[in-house]
């Protein structure tokens, strides 16, 4: 392509082409990747690894050529002379931000890190089945190693890890992390203490009873319907750990995981795959296959999750609306379940070993912890092999209980084994950030109790569209979340939030 003789429009279009092949080859991609998960046979493994491997290869290959790079060149040049829109330049900037990260990996370190990361998968499988930390302990010393590498080609400012966590929150960095960790644990951890000193307990078994899993799953699903889930844009299969995947707007998969004996896994599974995938319905066709129409951070995505599981659906007015929902679906529920003791069965405070089984506050510390590991692994400060025992003593400090195994302990997430270090702090951003998100909804919209004990989520919904997710990435995350809320990303409306719902809880 002779890119020197095309004006403006023609660069545009040009690189617009290219993002849209990339897009699609992420798209199909996506959908393999969706049917590994859910009903691929066992024996498709080895076949399907190749055609990702092939897929992944292609997109790299058409996005890292000369093209993009000239493209973005002139397109920059026209950029500064005054001949973009707003929305053009942050296109321009994101898909620079994308090229720069690509280009700057050497294939050599891509392809080491690949190795490293099949490799480590199922010996951490292994590890954790046999809760031998020793076995999983080289392979991630090489994983460690190799991010380091990454992050000294990709740069950075201040400290390395800054350039692992951009990738997944852009433009976060460790020390202001470190400060908003440190001023939310400073809240939260006297306040878990008070619930615990309360001596109120509260009781689960309306929610951990018998319930048949596909009434389970009918039950959820008339609830998301009613949040706004499109199933002419969207289903639900069974998988083994719930997750949603965009594949593109127009085709949204959620995946669900149920208990017998218990209705939360597999109800706010579904809701909150749904908050996921409401983002990922709610971008902007326009800008479809370019940075503008991809969601904006994993924090963001993890905002809209949780802003529906927790603030809406572990709300009072939410089970007001969806009680009546719940005993058509279970007819045999007893008579004196009503919607105040589902209220309160699905909001129990309780320290646990398990981050995937934490309630809503202590779940933070979960991150608190992991968060503080990864900084000391990666600032020389701690060994691979002191991990066990420094999880450990973090776990007695900020939660009160001891693993007393690996596997209850540091080997119990699979992040580290797929080398995704900076990841866990997004998902207490995403937490931060849904609190901000509902006091902001409630100010433009007023008071949303009496919509949502409706089943009206209409008002939230469209609000959330409008202020997040037809942005996609146009705005940097901080940015977006200042400019939908008016404040910087804190702790201030979560801590809000969680004194009011808990305190009245538990009497404080
Ligand atoms: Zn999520």
């Amino acid at each position: 392509m002779d890119t020197p003789d095309m004006d403006t429009n023609e660069r545009f279009a040009a690189l617009r082409k290219i993002l849209a092949e990339v897009g699609d080859l992420g798209s199909a991609a996506g959908l393999l990747s969706w049917d590994q998960e859910t009903y691929m046979p066992k024996g498709g493994l080895e076949g399907r690894a190749a055609v990702l491997s092939t897929l992944a290869g292609l997109a790299h290959d058409a996005f890292t050529g000369d093209q993009v790079g000239d493209l973005l060149a002139g397109l920059e040049e026209a950029s500064r002379a005054g001949e973009l829109s707003d929305e053009q330049i942050a296109l321009v900037g994101e898909t620079r931000r994308d090229y720069d990260r690509s280009v700057r990996l050497p294939a050599s370190l891509v392809k080491q890190l690949v190795e490293a990361r099949s490799r480590a998968l199922p010996a951490w499988q292994q590890a954790r089945a046999e809760s031998d930390f020793a076995r999983f302990r080289p392979h991630l010393e090489l994983l460690l190693d190799l991010k380091r590498q990454e992050a000294q080609a990709i740069g950075y400012r201040q400290a390395p890890f800054d350039a692992l966590l951009d990738q997944y929150e852009a433009g976060a960095r460790q020390s202001d992390l470190e400060i908003l960790f440190r001023d939310l644990q400073r809240e939260l951890q006297p306040f878990v203490r008070a619930i615990l000193d309360s001596g109120i307990t509260v009781d689960t078994m309306p929610v951990r009873q018998s319930f048949d899993e596909e009434r389970q799953k009918a039950f959820s699903a008339e609830v998301v319907r009613a949040m706004g889930f499109d199933f002419e844009a969207g289903r639900i299969d069974r998988a083994t750990h719930p997750f949603c995947s965009g594949i593109h707007a127009g085709d949204v998969r959620l995946t669900w995981r149920s208990q017998k004996d218990d209705l939360r896994p597999a109800f706010f599974g579904i809701v909150h795959e749904a908050g996921h995938g409401l983002y990922e319905q709610g971008l902007s066709r326009e800008w479809q296959k370019t940075p503008l129409g991809e969601p904006a951070s994993l924090g963001v995505h993890e905002s809209q999750s949780r802003l529906w599981e927790n603030l809406v659906a572990r709300g009072r007015p939410f089970w007001q609306y969806s009680l009546p929902l719940l005993k058509r679906h279970f007819p045999e529920l007893q008579d004196d379940i009503d919607a105040e003791r589902i209220y309160r069965a699905v909001n129990e405070v309780r320290p646990s070993l398990i981050r995937v089984e934490a309630d809503e506050l202590t779940y933070n510390l979960h991150i608190v912890l992991r968060f503080e590991l990864e900084c000391r692994l990666f600032a020389g400060e701690l060994a691979a092999a002191d991990l066990p025992e420094a999880w450990n003593q973090k776990m007695v400090e900020l939660l009160g209980i001891r693993p007393d195994s690996d596997a209850g302990g540091v080997l119990q997430d699979i992040h580290w084994s797929m080398g995704a270090f900076g990841y866990f702090p997004t998902y207490t951003l995403g937490n931060l950030y849904a609190a901000q998100l509902f006091e902001a909804a409630e100010r433009a919209l007023g008071e949303l109790a009496p919509a949502i004990s409706r089943g009206e989520f209409e008002p939230l919904r469209e609000w959330l569209r409008e202020q997040v997710h037809v942005h996609g990435r146009r705005f940097k995350p901080r940015a977006l979340i200042e400019r939908a809320t008016g404040e910087a990303p804190g702790q201030a409306a979560f801590m809000r939030y969680v004194r009011r719902k808990f305190g009245e809880i538990y009497e404080l």
